[in-house]
């Protein structure tokens, strides 16, 4: 049955040529949802009889980490627990900078807006419940990105959780039809924070590289002179040496002018790729520099639909693709921006607010994904942390979408709702 599934995926999705994005609708009739396509008695009936929210704030590496657009002590893990008649209970969460009050309008909207949509309903139909939040009329009229979209997502793999729960598997495996797990490369960002110094940053990707077995490490640009910024980089591939994979994030801090007369620096350094080098939405801005610059652009993370990607992804303007579970509206609309940029022959490499627990298991059931961000900021929280091992991700073993939280985690980290 599972061989079927995948085959009929892979009829269903026929390859489109670049800058022609498949037109719409695009979240339910182009994705055949695999609940579909198994025989009725394939899961249990389930019924959502509670949906209880939940925010925790999680410390970062050290005290403080920065970069040029952003300054964070926590992480933070606004969420939300589904508990069914069955006993399973399904997580999912967003990922926020730890602020209180924004992280309360997130859990706000799970509990008023979207729990009422949610109870007695069947936690296996996750499209029809995907859209019956998505397009709920009130919801639409202040929403379809920002806080709704993050609350959203957080109730859509909190549902995957369920639905692979349900069926015994890890997430990974119910999505890829039970192929065996490819081999994810994990390259390591927590390193190469804008606040730490040249020689802290220079260290940390040695020992990276050198003692932990990571072939990939992320360095954050934005200095007040972008000479600086080159200055680090160089002093970080010269100690790494020329075989490991080196990125730069800019986190849109950059002009056009500025990223322009620095590229062809960062080529000589064999800078892998610039990852949001200009103010998040500007779409002819990244296309003019993604045809001038020999570095490959990588964006996504700011970005909150299938259609932002489709009209990036159109214009030329990205190269390595970087959607988000929780910035989109969770796994069903990740997956639809993935399926896009492997459609028009361009790389996913997930950007993790969720710090890879759910990230492992949508970029291992993915052709278009072969490598992935390590971030081990929240990892404690959970009752299978994703791991790596000489450089690549462990398949995990456990039934669910690796967001099931160990008590511990309510008990040390939680914030009040109200
Ligand atoms: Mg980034």
């Amino acid at each position: 049955m599972l061989a079927r599934i995948r085959e009929h995926l892979s009829r269903a999705r026929p390859l489109r040529k670049s800058g022609t994005a498949p037109g719409p609708p695009p979240y339910s009739a182009s994705l055949p949802m695999l609940s579909k396509k198994m025989p009725p008695d394939r899961f249990e009936r389930m019924k959502i009889v509670a949906v209880e929210p939940f925010i925790l704030h999680v410390p970062v590496t050290g005290q403080e980490i920065a970069d040029s657009m952003h300054r964070l002590t926590h992480w933070g893990v606004p969420g939300v627990i589904l508990v069914t008649d069955t006993g399973l209970r399904g997580y999912g969460y967003s990922g926020t900078h730890a602020h209180l009050p924004t992280d309360r309008l997130i859990t706000g909207f799970i509990e008023h807006t979207a729990a009422p949509l949610l109870l007695g309903e069947d936690p296996a139909e996750i499209d029809r419940l995907w859209q019956k939040i998505y397009r709920f009329p009130p919801a639409q009229w202040v929403g379809r990105s920002g806080i709704t979209h993050l609350g959203l997502g957080a109730v859509d793999v909190a549902l995957w959780d369920l639905k692979a729960k349900a069926a015994g598997v890890p997430l990974w495996k119910l999505l890829n039809a039970g192929a065996p797990a490819p081999a994810l490369e994990a390259y390591n960002t927590d390193g190469g924070w804008l606040n730490l110094s040249r020689e802290r940053i220079v260290a940390n990707a040695k020992r990276f590289t050198q003692e932990e077995g990571f072939r990939g490490v992320k360095l954050k640009i934005g200095k007040p002179d972008p000479a600086e910024d080159l200055e680090r980089v160089a002093a970080v591939r010269r100690a790494i040496g020329p075989d490991v994979k080196l990125m730069v994030d800019a986190n849109g801090k950059w002009t056009l002018e500025t990223a322009l007369a620095w590229s062809p620096r960062l080529r000589e350094l064999d800078v892998y790729w610039i990852e949001e080098p200009l103010w998040y939405d500007d779409i002819p801005a990244h296309a003019e520099l993604a045809a001038r610059s020999e570095v490959p652009v990588a964006l996504g993370e700011q970005l909150y639909s299938y259609y932002n990607f489709r009209d990036f992804i159109a214009a030329g303007a990205v190269r390595f693709v970087q959607p988000d579970v929780t910035r989109l509206a969770g796994v069903t609309e990740w997956r639809q921006v993935a399926d896009l940029a492997a459609q028009h022959g361009l790389p996913v490499a997930a950007h993790v607010g969720d710090m890879m627990q759910v990230h492992l298991h949508t970029s291992l059931a993915h052709p278009a994904c072969a490598i992935l961000e390590y971030i081990p900021w929240i990892r404690s929280c959970f009752t299978e942390p994703a791991t790596v091992r000489a450089g690549t991700f462990v398949p995990p073993r456990e039934p669910g979408a690796g967001t099931t939280l160990v008590p511990d985690a309510l008990e040390r980290y939680a914030q009040p709702l109200r």
